[in-house]
C-alpha cells in the first residue's frame, strides 16, 4: 500500500560489507513534514542508513522510496537534484574555498558531477554570476554567515562550520534533509540555535531526518524516533515512549 504523503520509505534494507552485517532488514517510513530522529549506539548502522538513502551506497537488499519512487542505485548528485541533501558527521566543506564559494558550488545546479565529496575544487570552476551571487548572499544572510563570507571555513569556529554545512545543504533547496550528528561539538547555546534552525526549516516545508547522540535535543526536537542497535530497528515511536523502553536503555548502557 502506498502511504499518501510519505517523503521517505526504507523497506527491508540490508547492507553487508564483506562479512559484516551493518544493516539487517531495516524499515522505516518518514511522513512529509516530519522531524525524525535516528538514534543508537556507535556502530549500529545510522550513518550507513544515511549513505544508502543519499545514494552513496547501494543496499545489498531492500528498497528505498522517495515520495513513492524507487531510488535505489540513483547517484548522489541525481538524488540531490530530486531534493535530497545531507550533512556529514565529520564536516566535509571545501577547505580551499571561501564560505561564499562553498555555497556557490552547491547553488550551481549546472554542475553535473557535483557529488558532495571532499574534492578540493580549483577556484576557476566556481561560477560567480549575478543570479548565483544573489542567492548566495541570501543564504549567507539567513544563516548568519555574512560576516564570514570571504573566510575559509577551516579558519572559523566549529559551530560556524556546522552552520555552513547546513546552509550548503539548503542551497540545494532540498525537500528531504539528512543531518548526521549536527550537534556534535556544539556548545549549549549553539545547540539551542540549531534546534531553532531545524524547526524553521520544517516550517518551510522540509522533511528532516536527524542522527543525534544528544538525547535532550532529540527529545525536544523530533516527532518520532527510530532506534537502531546492531543494524536492526529495535524501537520506533514517540520520543517519550521510546526513551523509556528497557531495550533502548540497555542498548545505550551497553555502548
Ligand atoms: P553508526 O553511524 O551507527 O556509528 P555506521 O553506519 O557508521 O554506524 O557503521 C555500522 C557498521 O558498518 C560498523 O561496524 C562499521 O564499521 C561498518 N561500516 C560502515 N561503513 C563501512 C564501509 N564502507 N566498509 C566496511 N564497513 C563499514
Amino acid at each position: 500500500v502506498q502511504g499518501g504523503g510519505d517523503m521517505l520509505e526504507v523497506r527491508g534494507v540490508s547492507m553487508r560489507f564483506k562479512g559484516l552485517r551493518a544493516l539487517e532488514e531495516v524499515s522505516l517510513t518518514v511522513p512529509a513534514g516530519q522531524i525524525r530522529g535516528v538514534v543508537g549506539p556507535n556502530g549500529s548502522g545510522k550513518t550507513t542508513l544515511f549513505n544508502i538513502v543519499s545514494g552513496f551506497y547501494v543496499a545489498t537488499a531492500g528498497r528505498v522510496l522517495l515520495e513513492g519512487d524507487d531510488v535505489g542505485g540513483v547517484a548522489p548528485y541525481r538524488l540531490a537534484r530530486r531534493g535530497v541533501a545531507r550533512t556529514f558527521q565529520n564536516l566535509r566543506l571545501f577547505g580551499d574555498l571561501t564560505v561564499r564559494e562553498n555555497l556557490l558550488v552547491a547553488l550551481d545546479h549546472t554542475r553535473t558531477a557535483w557529488t558532495w565529496r571532499y574534492v578540493a575544487l580549483p577556484h576557476a570552476v566556481v561560477r560567480h554570476d549575478r543570479a548565483l551571487r544573489d542567492q548566495a548572499a541570501r543564504l549567507l544572510d539567513r544563516y548568519g554567515l555574512t560576516a564570514f563570507a570571504d573566510a575559509q571555513p577551516r579558519s572559523l569556529p566549529y559551530g560556524i562550520q556546522r552552520r555552513i554545512e547546513i546552509a550548503r545543504a539548503m542551497a540545494l533547496s532540498p525537500r528531504l534533509l539528512l543531518l548526521d550528528e549536527p550537534a556534535a561539538g556544539l556548545n549549549g547555546e549553539e545547540v539551542l540555535r540549531l534546534a531553532e534552525m531545524v524547526r524553521s526549516l520544517r516550517a518551510s516545508g522540509v522533511t528532516i531526518v536527524i542522527i543525534e547522540h544528544n538525547m535532550g535535543l532529540v527529545m525536544s526536537l523530533c516527532d518520532q524516533v527510530t532506534v537502531l542497535s546492531g543494524g536492526r530497528v529495535i524501537a520506533d515511536g514517540l520520543p517519550g515512549e521510546v526513551a523509556v523502553l528497557p531495550e533502548v536503555v540497555e542498548a545505550y548502557l551497553g555502548e
